[in-house]
């Protein structure tokens, strides 16, 4: 027996029945050998972290655009975050914490630069729309590892691609044609807004657009008076309740499902939608849409080659624009659009 073959033995006899197992998997888009050592969700997480993608995320915004403060989330720590949420309820249930985290670090890969604000410039770029969720899913399909794509599991690609959330989405009990088909998938779900809503409260203090104590009074009292309340509050809410319902799907009391949306309804009109915070994020628009014109103009110079002839100038320009970093398009836009200032050749005339 191979440690792999072991330890998936052991995934059997540790985790809940209703828990993923690596060796039950549906599998890889293209067969492969086995790793002799980790078992496949441990590879795939493992992948993830490998990629340029994944490095990228520490230059992407999270809510607040290239911060100058070295205190404020950025879209890798709020991936961390999102890992440590998503392992700790797991763990608790005796779900596959390794794939729990594979899909909680891999879930997004495929932001654009200036976070949210940056995703729906894109979207009314790209014909057909854009969404961070899709591109993630490509991002581990196709465009890493050199274009052969991570052939991660059936499993991790399904978390991944079914995250999604928005303003409106609901964090669990969705219906199951929106959720994740493994319950570690709608841990990683329920773990993103956990770990958003807190931090991104707590980030809008630091930057002086929320006071503490604008927090609603009710939502004080239900979640608690700081981030790390809040996050315990709901962490064992979905824990005893997900718990009580013998893991059929992952789920909140009504009451603390009530608060948690509160507070993001609270966030999207206090910070989010809030003028003053997305000022800058107006001038999001000005860089991606140039950008994007330029480049299709001159796809030689910046688009993949095999992109453009099998897939369409669309579908690379969004490629590329949407895998930037915030300064890295900046720098790119600067480039193309600002003239140089002329400097005087020394020892002439
Ligand atoms: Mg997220």
């Amino acid at each position: 027996m191979t440690i792999r073959e072991e330890l998936e033995r052991r995934e059997h006899e540790i985790l809940a029945t209703a828990a993923s197992k690596s060796a039950d998997s549906k599998g890889r888009l293209r067969p492969e050998p086995e790793d002799p050592i980790r078992p496949s969700f441990q590879r795939d997480r493992d992948r993830v972290i490998h990629t340029k993608a994944f490095r990228r995320l520490k230059h992407k915004t999270q809510v607040f655009f290239s911060p100058a403060g070295d205190h404020y989330r950025t879209r890798l720590t709020h991936t961390l975050e999102v890992a440590q949420i998503a392992r700790t309820i797991a763990k608790v249930l005796r779900l596959h914490e390794e794939l729990t985290e594979a899909i909680a670090l891999g879930h997004d890969l495929g932001h654009t630069p200036f976070g949210h604000a940056g995703e729906r410039v894109l979207s009314a770029l790209v014909p057909g729309g854009f969404n961070h969720y899709e591109q993630s899913l490509r991002i581990v399909d196709v465009l890493e590892n050199d274009r052969h794509g991570l052939n991660l599991t059936w499993e991790v690609r399904d978390g991944i691609a079914r995250h999604s959330k928005g303003k409106d989405g609901l964090p669990v009990g969705a219906p199951a044609e929106h959720r994740a088909s493994t319950i570690e998938g709608q841990v990683a779900r329920v773990a993103d807004i956990i770990a958003y809503v807190n931090h991104d409260f707590d980030d809008a203090v630091r930057a002086g657009v929320l006071r503490p104590e604008q927090l609603p009074d009710g939502l004080g009292k239900t979640l608690g008076r700081t981030s790390s309340k809040r996050i315990g509050t709901m962490v064992s809410d979905v824990v005893h309740e997900t718990l009580a319902g013998g893991l059929t799907e992952v789920r909140m009391t009504d009451e603390i499902l009530a608060a948690t949306l509160a507070l993001r309804t609270f966030l999207f009109a206090s910070v989010y939608e809030n003028e003053v915070a997305t000022a800058e994020f107006a001038k999001a628009e000005g860089i991606l849409g140039g950008l994007w014109d330029k480049v299709r103009q001159r796809p030689r110079d910046y688009l993949d080659t095999r992109t453009v002839e099998g897939e369409g100038l669309d579908i690379a320009a969004q490629d590329f624009v949407a895998g930037m970093t915030d300064r890295y398009a900046v720098s790119l836009y600067e480039q193309l659009f600002i003239p140089k200032p002329w400097v005087e050749i020394s020892g002439v005339g």
